[in-house]
């Protein structure tokens, strides 16, 4: 093995290295290799970098669970072999593989770094070149011989941010991506700013552990005025339902009326947990500060606070294949496994 700080470029699918398919005019992923063509830069860097490509990529709107667990084994494998992986993947569920690898990998102290771009490599005004040149760079940066952002990131347009708590608000501009309850972790300009008291960095050195299992035995419901019991009846009634991830409205507000608390309340007493957060991009729920969220919470719905919902869906199919025990899946769900969740 070099010397040279190595990175894997894990190229999954996504916009970043798409071409336009002739007949139908849509884009769809190719390989690796077209990006690396298009990005001769790549030889330019001090820099083992290695790719690795899924076979085959795909456009991020199939990412499925059984897709984080292969990305979260590739990482397993080849873990202890570079210094840093670079994610490229499609943005439009990023932010759901970035949630999940980030539960999935307790222990992580390399950087994990998901970018992809919104034109791809091959446009003349592609925000890809600099996107992956950037998420390179910060992949392979240290401080003190030690990695400078050992965490799940999403690097896009010149912001990093934590996977965890990052959303999709722009399917149009390159600033496809905002964190609005957590501090950006670095921002790029002539130099890369580090925000050192956002990033997080481990106490103790433990062995990377990789979870595989996940339970998508859960759902999300967002409310809206008008919505039909016999809708939510059907919803919270299907066979085999763990846990939902209810997006209320504000501060964690949802309808008082008496047919709403009570599906509510008897989807609980079957045994499904139901974690609230809310619809607004930024902010939390605070449960009391409304009568419609404090008769809510009475039923027995759990604060989500000012989690995403990605980081929710995703932390409810992660715990529920940790433990089957409602206690402890509550302590979990109450206090943050990977910075997911200001407490
Ligand atoms: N549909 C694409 C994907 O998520 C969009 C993108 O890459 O930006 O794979």
């Amino acid at each position: 093995m070099s010397d040279k700080t190595s990175i894997l470029i894990i190229y999954t699918g996504g916009t970043i290295g798409m071409i336009t398919e002739p007949s139908t005019q849509a884009l769809v992923p190719v390989d690796f290799k077209e990006i690396s063509s298009q990005l001769p830069e790549l030889r330019k860097f001090d820099l083992q970098l290695e790719p690795y490509t899924f076979d085959p990529p795909v456009d991020s709107s199939n990412a499925t669970p059984d897709f984080w667990v292969k990305l979260a084994s590739v990482i397993r494998d080849e873990y202890l072999h570079h210094d840093g992986f670079v994610v490229l993947h499609g943005t439009d569920t990023m932010c759901f593989t970035a949630s999940a690898l980030s539960f999935m990998l307790e222990n992580l102290n390399k950087p994990v770094v998901f970018t992809g771009s919104q034109l791809p490599i091959g446009v003349l005004r592609t925000d890809g070149k600099e996107n992956l040149l950037t998420a390179i760079e910060i992949a392979a940066e240290k401080r003190d011989n030690q990695p400078m952002v050992p965490e799940v990131s999403i690097l896009f347009q010149n912001k990093l941010f934590r996977g965890n708590r990052t959303t999709k608000h722009n399917a149009e501009y390159f600033n496809a991506f905002r964190s609005e309850n957590y501090p950006c972790l670095a921002e790029a300009g002539i130099r890369i700013h580090y925000n050192y008291g956002a990033i997080h960095y481990p106490v103790n050195e433990r062995p990377l552990r990789v979870h595989t299992g996940l339970d998508d035995h859960v759902t999300l419901i967002k409310l809206f005025p008008g919505m039909r019991r016999d809708l939510l009846h059907s919803m919270l009634s299907v066979p085999g339902l763990k846990g939902v991830v209810l997006e209320t409205f504000g501060a964690g507000n949802a309808p008082t009326t008496d047919w709403f608390l009570d599906e509510i309340r008897e989807a609980i007493e079957s045994g499904i947990l139901i974690l609230n957060v809310t619809q607004c991009p930024a902010g939390s729920v605070d449960p009391g500060k409304y009568e419609t969220s404090r008769l809510l919470h009475e039923t027995g719905v759990l604060n989500g606070r000012d989690m995403t919902s990605e980081a929710a869906v995703t932390k409810l199919m992660f715990l529920f294949s940790q433990s089957a025990n409602p206690d402890m899946l509550k302590v979990y769900l109450n206090k943050s496994i990977s910075g997911e969740i200001s407490v």
